[in-house]
């Protein structure tokens, strides 16, 4: 028997329980550092399948751990809760609407309601499975917090969370299933702080030193910077402060929050050192002062060909997303509000004709590592797939098309097709998993690779020594 046929009935049985957890979650979108309820009803259902909880794993707040079995192999599943701002929006809807029951602007429109729910299924299925079955080891599902413009793992990883874990499987909802592993950028956030003097900008401007004259001129000098960086990189700023609503008062502050991207984290090194020479420019030129806050780093994807390749015979016995005529109704209805373009770009990208049906029931073929996709977002997966071999499943809970961070993603986010692709991911994430535990080659084969690379090219942890996760600094405000 294959793992996919022993782990597939479990995961149906256990399902209806995950689907609700997610629905739940989905319903009280809480932002990055916020999730306290999120995290509690994961470990509410934890709990009811006997696991045991660390809270704050890794020393970050929001975080945890839930754990079965005992000894060797340590397989991690990762989780996460949190949601987006300003993406309020009403479920299985075929147009933007906010939900005015939810109480709050945020919303899930990156899935992570499916995304910890179907990584917890898969612990939680496995790990009966193996009691079930006398198998040894240990399952061990965390939950991450503040992947959404934070970086919850990396500051897990620096907090030693998984120093003992032999290998990390997880999932991401998207607009198809697929074992395809691909490459993420790295990335550093940080406050630029500028102060100057106040002044009445027209009687008295020779006294005044602006702030936000600083501000603007280190956005124009990184406008510039552009043409000198990699094509590669990526660059995105916010004002945080402009100063202030009075135009005839010299601006005595204003404050920058920038992002600064590349695909390995030496280079977003270099490139984000070249920023903060922008911002020290901008402030000799304008005699004021700049403070440089450091507020969260994440480090690029490192894939696992050998771990890759395992999902994948998993998918290929599991097949594709089980979806139905209902779903296809929805999802063309839905389809039609897509971004111009946005369908046919995701059929192109596929190989696909124009008739196929906008949830994809198929599988998709895992390219050549050379041919790996690159993916110009980032995540924090890429900083525990740097400290043990990490494979990533791509979860089909949308249609085809749905951009990222959307309402259109949000809306789908409790839809049956979602639950479906929910429940596919886990099947896939546990039957691999169940791979390693049962072929002790398969995890020394997964190892062997990893190693081979870290001992070129060694794990780069791009926070500073010392750095606390947000939540634990003194200046921390809710965002
Ligand atoms: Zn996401």
């Amino acid at each position: 028997m294959t793992s996919v046929s022993k782990i597939a009935p479990l995961i149906d049985e256990l399902g209806p329980r995950f689907t609700r957890l997610s629905d739940e979650i989905w319903a009280h979108p809480e932002l990055r550092w916020e999730e306290h309820q999120s995290m509690k009803k994961q470990i509410e259902a934890a709990e009811e399948f006997g696991a045991r909880i660390t809270e704050g794993a890794g020393g970050v707040p929001t975080a945890f751990s839930a754990e079965w079995g005992s000894g060797a192999p340590v397989i991690g599943f990762l989780g996460e809760y949190d949601a987006l701002a300003s993406l309020s929006q009403e479920a299985s809807s075929t147009e933007r609407n906010p939900d005015l029951e939810s109480g709050t602007e945020a919303g899930h429109g990156c899935g992570h309601n499916l995304l910890g729910s179907g990584s917890l299924l898969a612990a939680v299925a496995l790990a009966r499975h193996m009691e079930e079955n006398g198998l040894a080891g240990t399952v061990r599902y965390y939950g991450c917090p503040a992947e959404e413009g934070a970086a919850g793992k990396t500051f897990m990883v620096a907090g030693g969370a998984f120093e003992d874990v032999d290998a990390a499987v997880t999932n991401h909802p998207m607009p198809m299933a697929s074992a395809a592993q691909w490459k993420s950028l790295a990335y550093t956030q940080a406050y630029f702080r500028f102060r100057g003097l106040p002044s009445h900008a027209g009687a008295n401007p020779q006294h005044g030193r602006s702030a936000l004259d600083a501000a603007e001129l280190m956005n124009v000098g990184v406008n510039f910077l552009r043409e000198h960086m990699e094509d590669t990189d990526r660059i995105h700023y916010a004002f945080i402060d402009a100063g202030g609503p009075s135009a005839n008062v010299v601006q005595p502050t204003a404050e920058l929050y920038y992002i600064v991207r590349s695909p390995t984290v030496a280079q977003m090194r270099t490139l984000y050192e070249r920023v903060k020479k922008v911002a020290h420019g901008a402030a000799m030129m304008t005699e004021t002062e700049v403070e440089i806050e450091f507020d969260g780093a994440c480090a690029e994807v490192l894939p696992n060909r050998t771990l890759e390749e395992a999902l994948y015979a998993n998918v290929v016995e599991l097949g594709g997303v089980p979806f139905d005529e209902a779903d296809q109704e929805y999802g063309r209805v839905l389809s039609a509000g897509l971004p111009d373009g946005a369908l046919e770009g995701a059929r192109r990208q596929l190989g696909l004709d124009g008739d196929t049906e906008p949830y994809f029931t198929g599988v998709v073929p895992i390219p050549e590592p050379a041919h790996r996709h690159q993916m110009t977002g980032s995540t924090d997966v890429g900083d525990v797939s740097w400290v043990t071999p990490t494979v990533q499943m791509g979860a089909g809970t949308a249609i085809l098309g749905t951009p990222g961070h959307s309402w259109q993603m949000v809306t789908q986010g409790k839809s049956p097709a979602a639950h479906k692709g929910m429940i596919h991911g886990a099947k896939a994430m546990a039957a691999v998993a169940l791979d390693m535990v049962t072929d002790a080659d398969l995890l020394t084969r997964a190892k062997d690779e990893f190693q081979g690379i870290i001992a070129k090219t060694p794990y780069d942890h791009p926070i500073p020594e010392g750095t606390v996760p947000p939540p634990l600094r003194d200046n921390y405000t809710p965002a």
